[in-house]
């Protein structure tokens, strides 16, 4: 199916009303890095790293660590990468750690909480990709974040790492930045001053999702019941992309959705300018977006908005099947 694609594999993402999207893949595995100058994708929008974490049945070294995310800084030859710490707990528990007995996991002591409470192991994991990043630049980012606060304690030990990195005498990164994903929708609504201080913002659609629809990620019978497309999702997008706007945030979108055709022609025409994805989807995503219109296309989610549906997705559709 890649082959496909292959003719437009190292052209942009253009629509034909000339904006360019910004198409990077996810990965979390060194299995995954082949994909990089494969699929096209103009760098790893997100790194999943609890993966090594997971496959491991001890606690790994740091300096195991840092020779892994050096050999994914390598394999993407200058492109940028955005690694995001530690994701544990919920549908993610590691074999080392005592299994926690929670009601409701996915709401539960997981991702930064864990990492903010006993910040042991993400201290450990920040030394790993400053060592593994020098000379470099370094992107980071933290899951899970649920407001302001905890953003500023993450980037405050991220920064404490910095500064006792330096103090030992240890080459740093040429430049670091440092983001959060959006996956609870609180953090859209935290103050301007967040939006100001976090260096980019990448969506994660399918928590998002389930904190939004208040729909279990993992159980299709409730899953399914909601659409990407619904006009009260889309009007919480058009929310973070003016509050991004305001605070002059990079914005991009990491679930699942973001590698569906549809929906991605959706997210452009809502204003996202980046979007990361499967390697897979990289090609059918960019294929379909250099032959749309994202001003039509948004004039036709307005119409349908406007006309009070549920979803836009038939109106989509139905633009797209005349196009
Ligand atoms: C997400 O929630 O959309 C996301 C990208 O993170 P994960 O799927 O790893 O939870
Ligand atoms: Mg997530």
């Amino acid at each position: 199916a890649q082959e496909r694609y292959t003719s437009i594999r190292d052209k942009p993402a253009e629509t034909l009303c000339g904006e360019v999207v910004k198409l990077t893949m996810n990965a979390g595995l060194m299995a995954d890095l082949p994909s990089l100058p494969t699929s096209g994708a103009e760098g790893v929008g997100l790194f999943r790293t609890e993966l090594q974490f997971l496959v491991r049945n001890k606690m790994p070294k740091r300096a195991e660590l840092a020779a892994t995310y050096e050999t994914v800084l390598n394999a993407a030859e200058g492109k940028p990468v955005v690694f995001r710490t530690l994701d544990i707990g919920s549908d993610k528990v590691l074999p080392y750690m005592n299994p926690l007995d929670e009601p409701n996991p996915a709401l539960g002591w997981r991702a930064i909480r864990v990492g903010l409470d006993k910040p042991g192991v993400m201290r450990m994991q920040v030394q790993a990709l400053l060592r593994a990043a020098k000379g470099r630049p370094l992107s980071v980012m933290f899951p899970m974040v649920a407001q302001f606060e905890e953003f500023k304690q993450a980037r405050d030990i991220f920064l404490r790492e910095v500064e006792r990195e330096r103090a030992l005498g240890h080459a740093l990164p040429e430049s670091f930045e440092i983001g959060t994903m959006l996956e609870t929708p609180s953090l859209a609504f935290a103050p301007p001053q967040f939006f100001k201080m976090a260096d980019f913002i990448s969506i994660g659609g399918n928590d998002l999702k389930q904190f939004f629809f208040a729909a279990d990620r993992e159980n299709e019978r409730v899953r399914k019941r909601y659409d990407t497309l619904s006009v009260s999702f889309l009007n919480f997008l058009e929310t973070i992309v003016a509050r991004c706007k305001e605070g002059d945030t990079p914005l991009s979108f990491c679930g699942e959705d973001a590698g569906r055709p549809v929906e991605a022609l959706c997210f452009a025409a809502m204003g996202l300018r980046a979007l990361s994805m499967r390697p897979a989807s990289i090609g059918p995503v960019k294929h379909r977006l250099r032959r749309t219109n994202l001003q039509e296309l948004r004039a036709v989610i307005d119409q349908a908005r406007a006309e009070g549906v549920e979803t836009v997705r038939p109106a989509v559709l139905e633009y797209l099947r005349k196009g």
